[in-house]
């Protein structure tokens, strides 16, 4: 199947495909392992950052290899801030990207977005130049900022604000998907990017839905990692059908290995001291997805 049936498929069944960010072949490894085990779909991302550290191209063949081998896995270029490195990413193969400019004044978001949109088109089967057997590159747009670090933050990010009007607002959700073209929206709904120091401000649920109604696309949630399962449940049933998970993979993994050289102070096998880093990325995964797809 294709990343837009798969996820049109989990929205109508109320359920979400979870995103999961990498940076090393530990991580990697532990989301494929999940996504077999479970036999859910699942996408994998690397921002502009991770994707330097793994390799542009190694991430592609990373993910051509596990579906091979089964998966039913996707590849996302996370928070891509130009069009350049957006176009690099198409060429490559990815499944997805998301050109992030909700940082940027809205006529110039609006416009780089759809250069974005209008490229990867030209290059997949629903665009007019499509080459036959191309899957479809889908092209996501932001609208509202919620910060640009996936780490353990101390206070809201600066310019991150969460009151009603400073979330994304249905009307021009709906102005921005129809004057840009894109294929998914992640908009700002309460969420942040990063795990807040006592605690990740509330979800706006009514906002969702309220969001759902107005566009025609699926809505990504970016910084779900700090929010309660709860809350996960209730974005996923109010509309939100590609859920994004980072800081809490970050922090799992360093933690046990950090653990893990500790308690094995003479081991220099990567591979051994390792394992128990991938096992810790490996059951955040399963919570995640348990809870994104009813099981
Ligand atoms: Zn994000």
């Amino acid at each position: 199947m294709k990343l837009i049936d798969v996820i049109n498929k989990a929205t109508s069944e109320g359920k979400a495909v979870g995103h999961f960010n990498i940076s090393n072949l530990e991580a990697f490894n532990a989301i494929v392992k999940t996504a077999k085990k479970l036999n859910v779909p699942v996408i994998i991302g690397v921002s502009e950052g991770e994707r330097d550290f793994v390799g542009v191209e190694n991430a592609v063949a990373l993910v051509e290899s596990a579906r091979k081998g089964g998966a039913e896995i996707f590849l996302n270029a996370d928070h891509t801030y130009s069009y350049v490195r957006s176009v690099e990413v198409i060429d490559a193969g990815y499944d997805a990207v998301i050109i992030d400019y909700a940082s940027k004044n809205k006529e110039e978001s609006i416009e780089v977005t759809k250069r974005v949109v209008e490229y990867a088109k030209s290059k997949g089967p629903h665009g007019a130049l499509g080459n036959p057997g191309t899957p479809p590159i889908l092209v996501e747009g932001e609208l509202g900022y919620i910060g640009q670090s996936s780490k353990v933050l101390d206070a809201l990010p600066e310019g991150v604000l969460i009151d009603p009007n400073s979330l994304t607002q249905p009307a021009e959700a709906k102005d921005f998907v129809e004057k840009t073209g894109v294929d998914l929206l992640a908009p700002a709904v309460g969420n942040v990017h990063g795990i807040i120091k006592g605690g990740n401000p509330a979800l706006n649920i009514e906002r969702i839905k309220e969001i759902k109604q107005a566009c025609s696309v699926p809505l990504v949630l970016h910084g779900a990692s700090g929010i309660t399962d709860e809350e996960l449940h209730l974005a996923v049933l109010a509309g939100i059908s590609v859920v994004h998970y980072n800081t809490e993979l970050r922090v799992a993994y360093k933690d046990a290995l950090i653990k893990s050289l500790e308690e094995h102070k003479n081991e220099v096998a990567p591979y051994k001291y390792l394992k128990t880093a991938e096992d810790a990325v490996a059951e955040v995964v399963e919570k995640k997805l348990r809870i994104m797809n009813d099981l």
